[in-house]
């Protein structure tokens, strides 16, 4: 791939081309019917500074490292300068909110600039999120702060270096204008720095892209977005029809089952997955009141908006994708007029979730396969081990990769007073006997499982390495690089970018990323409590 400078991208706004375009130019809000979308320009930023640069997601644009630091590149992503070739919109969209019909939603402080095709023919779209107030902003202001843009950047890269389909970050930048936040709701609010962070993904349409024009009755228009979903972001199906509409529907169940998987497998909870939050492409998007799992509960939920109903809570993320793939399919059915085939897809997503979630914990678990017969009841033991005392799920898995078979006839040569676990346990005290002897007793059946798997140490532990990250976007770790960055330091921020880049990977140095939750962490806020203020 050759490299351009930012004058020499390459623009081709085929979504704006090819789509319904909201007639009136107004920046004000309202609502946008018959229409995929509106043009709105960024506002001016006061003082623009750079936090950040993702020099990866550069270059699959074609842009050098070089070009991020440049004057023009500031500019132009905080909004400043529109580049030539860019026609930024705001995009049109609706969408389901902790399980109610929410109406248009849309763009509300996000701008897609245009579309980049690179030396390779990858179309990839750029969005800024917290740009300034567009005609779906309601009552909000359209901007965004930087805690929660420090938290967008650093785990949309987190997600992409872990392996889980992701919508990736560009840049973080400072704005240099204040912004008022009432973080808890609750009747405090205070001055926040703004921020934008540079989204890059090839499509930002979500689930409530289609849902509104259904909910409208614009026939028209549904057909029009979901043919050129098709056509443009799903070319290998062939031309639009029923029998591709079906095609297409069953793909969006199937990418979006494998997204959950992934995010089960590095313990990543949402907290909004609202169907305006959900990728067409099963790509995570929207990063809110997100949360890592620390130690194992499938009760959890980061969202202080979602502590009553939990809807959103770890363990319950397959049962809300399929519910938000539901109102998907209804909105898609009119213009498919059979319900049978659709219901079908939605069917073969729980089978094929549930086959993906036992293959990802047998690799998780180190075997060269899940075993239908035996392996169910152990993953559920293990689970159920995993919470007889807050134990942290990323510093197990890692431990258990050492737990060693070589030179082992049978499991029962153990130690039997300690577990290989301590490192991982939240409580100071060793654990109680009972729990003890029972994570044992499992542990034991885990041997027995992997000597007549007969994978040698050395394999079985690269490969569940593989699977199984040291190093996570824990929680606090993100609040702690928030805390220097809003007084001007932000090197942690660059400092996690980097590290995160390789989660796998023992990083001599690094460790103190790789460390459970310190107890300071467990109540404060940004750490275990989020709201969607941001
Ligand atoms: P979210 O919960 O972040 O997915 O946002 C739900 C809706 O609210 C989307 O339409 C957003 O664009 C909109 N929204 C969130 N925050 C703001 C804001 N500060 N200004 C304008 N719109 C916003
Ligand atoms: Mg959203």
């Amino acid at each position: 791939m050759t490299t351009r400078t930012l004058d020499t991208l390459t623009f081709d706004n085929r979504f704006v081309r090819e789509l319904p375009a909201d007639p009136d130019a107004s920046n004000e809000r309202r609502q946008v019917t018959g229409a995929c979308y509106s043009r709105v320009l960024p506002k001016r930023t006061r003082q623009p500074e750079m936090v950040a640069c993702a020099r990866e997601v550069a270059e699959s644009l074609g842009l050098t490292e070089e070009a991020c630091a440049t004057d023009d590149f500031l500019q132009a992503f905080s909004g400043n300068k529109v580049l030539p070739g860019m026609d930024p919109v705001a995009n049109c969209y609706g969408g389901h909110q902790f399980g109610n019909w929410a109406g248009q939603l849309g763009d509300g402080r996000a701008i897609n600039l245009g579309e980049v095709v690179n030396d390779v023919d990858q179309r990839w779209a750029l969005q800024l999120k917290g740009a300034g107030p567009t005609p779906y902003s309601r009552t909000a202001d359209g901007l965004a702060v930087l805690r929660s843009s420090v938290r967008e950047f650093l785990c949309s890269e987190a997600m992409h270096h872990l392996g889980v389909p992701t919508t990736r970050a560009l840049s973080l930048v400072l704005t240099g204008d204040q912004v008022l936040r009432d973080m808890f709701y609750d009747g405090n609010p205070k001055t926040e720095p703004g921020a934008i962070v540079c989204r890059v993904s090839p499509s930002f349409t979500r689930f409530g892209s289609f849902e509104i024009f259904s909910s409208r009755g614009e026939w028209d228009v549904l057909q029009q977005l979901l043919d050129y979903t098709i056509r443009v972001d799903f070319p290998h199906l062939g031309s639009p029809g029923i029998e591709t509409y079906l095609a297409w529907f069953d793909e969006v169940c199937r990418t979006t089952a494998d997204m959950i998987v992934e995010w089960m497998r590095v313990g990543f909870v949402h907290g909004v997955m609202n169907t305006d939050n959900m990728s067409i492409l099963g790509l995570t998007i929207d990063y809110g009141p997100y949360g890592w799992l620390e130690d194992y509960d499938p009760d959890w939920t980061p969202n202080t908006t979602d502590a009553e109903g939990r809807r959103y809570r770890f363990g319950q993320q397959s049962q809300v994708a399929l519910w938000n793939l539901a109102q998907l399919a209804r909105a898609v059915a009119p213009l498919i007029k059979q319900v049978e085939p659709l219901q079908a897809s939605l069917d073969n997503f729980l089978s094929r979730y549930n086959d993906g979630y036992h293959d990802m914990m047998a690799q998780k678990l180190g075997f060269k396969e899940f075993d239908s017969a035996k392996d169910k009841e152990l993953i559920d033991e293990l689970l159920a081990v995993l919470q007889l005392s807050e134990t942290d799920m990323t510093i197990f898995f890692r431990d258990l990769a050492d737990v060693s078979i070589d030179g082992r006839a049978a499991a029962d040569g153990i130690d039997a007073t300690q577990t290989p676990f301590d490192d991982a346990y939240y409580q100071a005290d060793p654990l109680p006997d009972e729990q003890r002897d029972q994570t044992l007793a499992w542990l034991r059946r885990y041997i027995d499982r992997l000597l007549r798997d007969g994978t040698p140490d050395r394999v079985r532990r690269e490969r569940m390495n593989a699977v199984n990250p040291k190093y996570v976007l824990r929680n606090y770790l993100a609040q702690m690089a928030i805390d220097k960055s809003e007084v001007g330091d932000h090197s942690m921020v660059n400092e996690l970018l980097e590290v995160l880049r390789r989660p796998y990977d023992e990083q001599p140095g690094k460790e103190e990323f790789a460390k459970k939750r310190p107890e300071w962490a467990r109540h404060r806020a940004g750490c275990s409590m989020l709201s969607c203020s941001s």
